[in-house]
């Protein structure tokens, strides 16, 4: 195992502050510390020479709204953001994953801004933020001022724990248009003990309910390939139809050919695939239903 030592912990009370520390290089970023902790103790990771903390950062935990769009701050917690008003009335298949997530005390820990950046492949929040086209804003020191970039969420993950991010950028927010009064969203897990385990498979979807017609729709899969994907097949299979049984049928069908699984020790594809098929089947019938 490679040694590190930290020679410096940091705990900035403002962003622009972080971004300056991060322009200094070798920083290793904690939020909530569940999924660093683990990696380092195991010794999948190391810390770089300087530590640091960003939790005291108040800035970024604020959940609000910002002209049509739903900004997240990426130190909102899975348990804040389950029990946020804003979140319940806009956005519930938000509120609704986050209640899926592992137990009380890590919900109290995990930020959204962690989720994201740890890039599992079966990373819960990233499914319904991908469903609710989420881009996230990204900040860094340049030239002596802080710029802000935004990057789709779609775009932003490139391989198991591998994203576009820059080393010397920090994840302020996540954001969202905020959806329209018939929009729908329906999220679905499965994990060998339910909650406390990374998820074998997760389905998400949503999109606008009108006269019975699915539209804007969106689908996404976690855990079933090198990055959280989007189902394109299924979401042509659904956009603008009837949801009756041919089209979930054909839905159904769609879902297991966007999903690519893998075998790994949690799962076989034979049983990845069944459970695409099955929860796909029944959170379209949930759709139907409300
Ligand atoms: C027992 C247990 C159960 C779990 N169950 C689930 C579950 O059901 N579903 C699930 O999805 N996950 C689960 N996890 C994983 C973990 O809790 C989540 O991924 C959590 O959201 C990570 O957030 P954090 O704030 O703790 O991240 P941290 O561990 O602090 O950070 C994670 C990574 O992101 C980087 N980072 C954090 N914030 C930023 C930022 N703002 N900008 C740039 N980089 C940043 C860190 O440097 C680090 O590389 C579980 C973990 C444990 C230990």
């Amino acid at each position: 195992m490679e040694m590190s030592e930290i020679e410096k912990y940091v705990a900035p009370l403002a962003v622009q502050e972080a971004v300056r520390i991060l322009a200094a290089g070798a920083v290793t970023i904690v939020a909530g510390g569940t999924d660093l902790t683990p990696q380092i103790n195991e010794g999948r990771r190391v810390y770089a020479p300087t530590l640091m903390n960003i939790r005291r950062i108040d800035q970024l935990s604020r959940i609000s709204v910002d002209g049509d769009n739903i900004r997240i701050g990426s130190l909102a917690t899975v348990a804040e953001i389950r029990d946020n008003e804003l979140i319940k009335d806009h956005a519930a298949i938000l509120c609704q994953t986050a209640s899926h997530f592992a137990s009380e005390q890590i919900r109290n820990a995990a930020t959204v801004g962690g989720n994201i950046c740890n890039a599992s492949p079966a990373g819960d929040m990233i499914i319904p933020l991908l469903v609710l086209r989420a881009e996230v804003e990204l900040a860094r020191w340049q030239d002596g001022a802080m710029t802000v970039r935004r990057v789709a969420l779609d775009q932003f993950f490139t391989g198991p724990g591998k994203t576009v991010r820059r080393d010397d950028e920090l994840l302020t927010a996540v954001v969202f248009k905020r959806p329209s009064a018939d929009f729908i969203g329906q999220f679905r897990k499965s994990g060998p003990r339910p909650a406390l385990e990374i998820s074998t498979v997760s389905v998400g979807i949503g999109g606008d309910i009108k006269a019975g017609r699915f539209s804007n729709v969106r689908v996404a899969f976690g855990a079933v390939g090198p990055t959280p994907l989007c189902g394109k097949q299924t979401e042509a299979a659904l956009e603008a139809k009837i949801l009756d049984h041919d089209v979930i049928q054909a839905a159904v069908h769609a879902a297991q050919q966007d999903a690519s699984p893998i075998d790994d020790i949690r799962a076989t594809e034979w049983y990845r695939n069944h459970l695409i098929g099955v929860f796909t089947e029944e959170l379209l019938n949930n759709v139907c239903q409300n």
